[in-house]
């Protein structure tokens, strides 16, 4: 038997359902806010990642999905969509456009991670990239957008944590301050974070390990060493989240495993999704439309990991599945009556099925009744001489009869009525 592959899983028929309430949540408020869709390729070329994530991060390190394509050219499989989106944005000149550019994106991504619960090497994001406004009302809206979604759909136990890594002019002089901090903690450190201190000591404060977050517990913060015109930035989309009456917690430590944040950034984690508790992160990357050939242009976004979203959402949110109309038609006549009625109901609408193998009423009512249907439509032999059908309710189990010409109609009018 050929198996799936690890760590990339088939999402069956009976959690759909949660998903596609996630995603039409998503999609209604993103619209709601003004974002509207942009489909990018779940592959690109592998210079595109390496340089706007961050040739040391762990993601370019070692999680990507890289592969030669025939022409010897070097492909990768995104692992996150901001890239891609930037890339669209430069290559369509969407920064021509006098309005700002405010996009969301559904889909894939792929890292070679250690699977576990929350943690997959395919997963999939929802995510937002609005380009064009320098001004903390960007990144308020981009936050308040975040909470709603997270709030409508009743996601219980969250937490939204904030921190500013300052414009990309603050970082030399922190750098400074934190190896010095880092040098003379560097035996308390994890092999790969003593590394990091040499590649990209910030990435030392996002480290998991438990020895290395007690070790950098004191740390010197990132949002001490912030130009004026940073702190102001920080200070403005902390009023304004206030404002909203949207609860966060300063988290000075949060720096995110991507390189090309710059002020604001922020992760919503839940607190019943144990280890793998963020389900959304994001922050302004101002530098990353230039980094990557475009003009100069300010950015700010999240990402939302669905099967967190998934894990985290309260049963109470799904929403009670629509009735179903079984038909149970059976003998000669009954049967091509039988179908005739079936797409009837399914031009008016109405989620209804049958079984084709089934060939007596007492077979047909028990598959009525493993698909849960609501109303039993019979119609045999009998019932088209007479030129009626019965309709049951498989719940009272009362039967009523209806001309078979206006069946589908009736059994509209009965299902709006019920
Ligand atoms: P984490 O700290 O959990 O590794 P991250 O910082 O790598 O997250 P981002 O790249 O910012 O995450 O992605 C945004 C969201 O996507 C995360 O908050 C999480 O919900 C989800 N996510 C990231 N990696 C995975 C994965 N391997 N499997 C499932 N979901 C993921
Ligand atoms: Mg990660």
């Amino acid at each position: 038997m050929i198996r799936g592959i690890k760590g990339v899983k088939d999402i069956l028929p009976d959690e759909v359902g949660r998903w596609q309430l996630i995603e039409a949540e998503a999609r209604r408020l993103a619209e709601v806010y003004g974002f509207r869709e942009i489909r990018v390729p779940v592959f690109e070329t592998t210079e595109l990642f390496a340089r706007s994530i961050g040739a040391s991060t762990d993601i370019v390190e070692k999680e990507m999905y890289t592969f030669q394509d025939r022409d010897g050219s070097s492909l990768t499989l995104r692992p996150e969509a901001t890239a891609g989106a930037v890339r669209a944005y430069i290559e369509h000149n969407l920064s021509a456009s006098p309005t700002a550019q405010k996009l969301y994106y559904f889909g894939p991504m792929f890292r070679h991670e250690r699977p576990q619960a929350g943690r997959l090497r395919q997963f999939h994001q929802f995510g937002v990239e609005a380009f064009g406004c320098t001004e903390p009302a960007a990144d308020i809206e981009v936050i308040a957008l975040l909470w709603r979604f997270f709030s409508a759909l009743g996601l219980p136990d969250l937490t939204l944590e904030i921190n500013s890594l300052g414009e990309a002019g603050d970082r030399p002089a922190y750098k400074t301050v934190l190896l010095e901090f880092l040098k003379k903690r560097e035996e308390a450190l994890c092999q790969n974070c003593r590394r990091r201190m040499a590649t990209n000591p910030l990435r030392v404060l996002d480290c998991k390990v438990p020895e290395c977050r007690a070790a950098t517990e004191g740390a010197p913060k990132l949002t001490d060493h912030l130009s004026a015109s940073a702190r102001g930035h920080f200070d403005a989309v902390l009023a304004g989240l206030k404002a909203l009456a949207i609860p966060f917690m300063l988290n000075p430590r949060l720096v995110r495993g991507l390189d090309y944040y710059t002020l604001t950034t922020f992760e919503v984690t839940c607190s019943h999704l144990g280890a793998q508790n963020a389900v959304g992160a994001g922050g302004r990357y101002d530098g990353l439309v230039e980094t990557l050939g475009g003009p100069k242009t300010p950015a700010v976004g999240f990402a939302v990991g669905l099967e967190r979203m998934v894990l985290a959402l309260p049963s109470a949110a799904l929403p009670t599945p629509s009735k179903l109309v079984y038909v149970a038609s059976f003998g000669l006549q009954g049967l091509s009556t039988g179908h005739r009625i079936l797409y009837d109901l399914r031009a008016l609408g109405i989620q209804s099925d049958t079984d084709y193998r089934a060939s007596t009423l007492r077979a047909h009512l028990k598959q009525a009744d493993r698909l849960g249907a609501a109303l039993t439509v019979i119609v045999g032999d009998d019932e088209v001489a007479k030129g009626l059908t019965i309709v049951r309710d498989m719940t009272s189990k009362e039967q009523v009869e209806f001309p078979l010409a206006s069946a589908a109609k009736s059994i509209l009018t009965l299902l709006n009525t019920a």
